[in-house]
């Protein structure tokens, strides 16, 4: 790995020319040119892994994924009908994207909720929004022991600008409704193509140093069949429907909106 950001090695010159990827595998390609004036290609081939151990001291992923009970579940699912979803509708009323957000303490009860407010400026999306209003209500001495026993309640998974906010804002526990999948369904593709364009990604690591997070719609989905799982299930069908028919309202009346010039609306 050493080599491969160096362009004078002793007495000879590599030029890196092209960089390209595979799953499992990184490609340098170098262009060498000797003092005698021989020149030749070569590629350097290096494993993700090898790759990753780059990034060891700000990394330690413990291996155990994050999870909930179904009550906690239930309790999430409640949050994000009562609390968050009235005020989507009202942002989306006013032309603003489906995307709300909550901040809960450890006994999963609301401290704060809020949504997206695009309108008002293209970066409020509903976690940016969410820990801006959070921040106006916790006092500054107080929030970083808040955030780190806080937990993060997003509506859908957050974009590569909204996963680092919550980082930096300090919340390390985070659990969002929808995955990238259902959100690109209901025709917001740029969460998926601002990590892929950016980043070359498809996504943030979803266990790190500094958070973990998990999809409700999959913790409801793996659990065993039981009674709860059922309960479950069709609050979660009801929620999805909901925000299918929120989202066909905002793609319906972006277009006559004045006010919404978004770029990536
Ligand atoms: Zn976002």
């Amino acid at each position: 790995m050493a080599v491969c950001h160096l362009a004078l090695v002793g007495h000879l010159l590599f030029y890196p020319v092209f960089y390209f990827e595979t799953q499992h595998h990184h490609f340098f390609l170098y262009y060498y040119l000797s003092t005698t004036g021989r020149y030749f290609f070569f590629i350097i081939q290096m494993d993700h892994n090898s790759s990753s151990s780059h990034f060891h001291h700000v990394s330690h992923e413990s291996g155990s994924k994050l999870t909930a009970t179904p009550s906690q579940i239930m309790a999430m699912l409640n949050i994000i009908e009562e609390n968050i979803l009235p005020k989507t509708r009202e942002g989306v009323n006013r032309g603003n994207k489906v995307f709300g957000a909550a901040i809960l303490d450890s006994n999963y009860e609301t401290v704060y909720s809020d949504t997206n407010n695009e309108i008002h400026c293209p970066i409020l999306h509903g976690e940016v929004n969410t820990i801006l209003g959070w921040s106006a209500i916790v006092p500054a001495s107080d929030r970083g022991l808040h955030a780190k026993s806080a937990i993060f309640l997003s509506t859908h998974e957050p974009c590569c600008m909204c996963i680092s906010s919550i980082v930096w804002a300090g919340f390390n526990t985070v659990f969002y409704f929808f995955p990238y999948a259902i959100t690109t369904d209901q025709g917001i593709p740029w969460d998926v193509e601002t990590m892929h364009e950016l980043w070359g990604v498809d996504s943030y690591r979803r266990e790190n140093k500094f958070c973990k997070t998990a999809c409700l719609i999959d913790l409801i989905d793996s659990m065993n069949e039981s009674e709860d799982k059922n309960k479950l299930i069709k609050r979660k069908e009801r929620l999805i429907n909901i925000y299918h028919e929120l989202s066909k309202k905002y793609h319906n009346e972006k277009g006559s909106n004045s006010e919404n010039s978004l770029v990536l609306n």
